[in-house]
């Protein structure tokens, strides 16, 4: 039982996507390597109970929990960074407090009184806050909080930060991340911007602590002691983030710059001897030195959005540096494939990953990319709808099922080889009504999947509403598409794999979201394994 908690706090200032999530990440890794049990929360200031029915253009991906929870994709950095698995109490927004305290005030817990943004609104989010440090499970909590400074959004948020600075005094610590550009004309880094981000945070009463200055280019010391001079901290306290050739290169950076003593020094912590990040440094040593290169096409609709796959995107990293191979992700917009294009595009492909999605645009190019994948012997991994993409392949092509579909798309098909599961026929609300989270599912001997996973019972995480129809389970079997892994409590197919191809593997859940840097997912492996000696 951990009592002594330390909540820190990341805000952001001068603009967003500086990459609060990553800096968050990496102070968390940190804190780890010195012993600590460390969690990571994000709270979001829009008005949305959750990300789940933001589409990926506004928001992203939309990562998945093990307890159901449909968060911002910054809880997969969280995750791949420090193998502590999020939850639901870990991705709150400013939608789900109002509705915790509009359903409170409908119970009559306010007993009369007229409830308002100060206390009502900042007390539920000091309570959101203080649940995971509560638990008994960490010895820090950071909260990241998301969007800007100055943000009529976020200022409940940041009151709240003030408060519980306020209470908690040295128990709590502010990292305020900012920008300091380079501006070509001048010669040099400007400090303006991060004064006046931090004006503002004092204008609503609360002094950073720790300012982390995203840069270009390095910091010398006069800009750090105009920094720490303005923004009343002291020199050891600013930070230069540069920007890195990858991700996993800031936990590095920031052990150098020295973050997680700052913080320690700050919340009066006692500084452990030792930090050994030993397993981040091999990890990395082996990502910066691979000895063969691969091609693998990420065939989706929303490929052109940097952040719609992230959690493939970055399976795909850690199942390289396992194999010392560095995988290359191609993007391939599935609206543009058909049948006579097919080659063209994907040929000089080494591998293929049909994404998850939803809706109809661009299923056919999807349909096309399985097809010429398993016509091929090219490695396939199908990942959600992409498997159900498999599914409805083999059963138009193979079974000779023309007008074989699924539901989501064809209401009237008559061959739904894809069909609504039973639970979902009678859902309205579509927020958080999905199959969500994880799911158990029984591997079959003898199958490929069993050999990389080495084990009977898996359990994967899941977003879906549609599934394998099992009235097709034989026919598919006869033909040679095995039904792999079986959900036992519902008999649900969760994957399906070809014989007698190098590689072919179709999951109805996630296997993204649960791969992080300590324990790569054994599928990525094994799929970049397959990639690489198919080469
Ligand atoms: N649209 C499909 C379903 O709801 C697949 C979802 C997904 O790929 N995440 O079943």
């Amino acid at each position: 039982m951990k009592k002594n908690v330390k909540y820190i706090f990341v805000t952001g200032g001068v603009s967003s996507s500086l990459g609060k999530g990553i800096i968050s990440a990496s102070l968390a890794k940190l804190l780890q390597g010195r012993g600590f049990e460390v969690t990571i929360q994000k709270l979001d200031p829009y008005i949305n109970i959750d990300p789940g029915t933001l589409n990926p253009y506004e928001h992203g991906e939309c990562y998945v929990t093990d307890d159901g929870a449909e968060t911002d994709l910054d809880l997969g950095h969280y995750e791949r960074f420090s193998s502590t698995p999020t939850s639901q109490a870990n991705n709150i927004t400013t939608g789900r407090i109002y509705q915790n305290v509009i359903d409170k005030e409908r119970k009559g817990e306010y007993l009369g009184t007229t409830v308002q943004v100060i206390p009502h609104i900042t007390d539920e989010i000091k309570h959101s806050i203080k649940l995971l440090g509560n638990t008994g499970k960490f010895d820090f909590v950071i909260t990241e909080i998301g969007g800007t400074v100055g943000d009529i959004e976020s200022f409940p948020f940041i009151e709240t930060v003030r408060q519980m600075k306020w209470e908690l005094g040295h128990s709590c610590a502010v990292i305020h991340l900012t920008l300091v550009p380079f501006l070509k004309a001048a010669g040099e880094l400007k400090t303006k911007p991060t004064q006046h981000s931090v004006k503002t945070m004092l204008e609503q009463g609360v002094q950073p602590d720790i300012i982390v200055c995203r840069s270009e280019y390095h910091l010398n010391e006069g800009i750090r002691s105009k920094i720490a001079q303005f923004c009343n901290v002291s020199e050891e306290s600013v930070i230069e983030s540069i920007d890195a050739p990858t991700i996993y290169d800031v936990p590095l950076l920031m052990r150098e710059e020295k973050l997680d003593i700052a913080v320690l020094n700050e919340t009066r912590t006692e500084i452990p001897e030792t930090l050994d990040l030993s397993n981040w440094e091999r990890f990395v040593k082996r990502l910066k030195n691979p000895v063969k290169e691969v091609n693998i096409g990420l065939v989706g609709k929303y490929v052109e959005l940097q952040d719609a796959y992230k959690s493939i995107k970055e399976s795909l990293i850690h199942g390289g540096v396992e194999n010392e191979c560095k995988v290359n992700d191609i993007d391939i917009q599935s609206e543009k494939i058909t049948s006579e294009n097919v080659v063209e595009l994907l040929s000089g492909l080494d591998g293929i990953i049909v994404a998850p999605g939803f809706g109809g645009r661009g299923i056919e190019g999807k349909i096309e990319a399985v097809k010429y994948a398993r016509e091929n012997n090219i490695p396939f991994l199908g990942i959600c709808l992409g498997m159900q993409c498999a599914a409805i392949e083999f059963s138009r092509n193979v079974l000779g099922l023309k007008d074989a579909h699924t539901v989501e798309i064809d209401e009237k098909t008559k061959n739904p080889v894809i069909d609504l599961m039973e639970e979902q026929k009678d859902i309205e609300n579509m927020g958080g009504t999905m199959r969500l989270g994880s799911y158990n599912c029984k591997l079959i001997k003898g199958t490929k999947v069993f050999d990389i996973y080495k084990t009977e019972m898996i359990s994967e995480r899941h977003r879906h509403r549609f599934e394998f129809n099992n009235i097709y389970r034989d026919g598919f079997e006869k033909a040679g598409m095995k039904i792999a892994g079986i959900n036992p409590e519902k008999n649900l197919v969760e994957i399906i794999e070809l014989e007698n191809h190098p590689f072919f593997v179709g999951v109805q859940f996630h296997p993204e979201y649960k791969s992080t840097v300590k324990r790569p997912h054994p599928l990525f492996v094994g799929f970049v394994e397959a990639v690489k000696e198919n080469k």
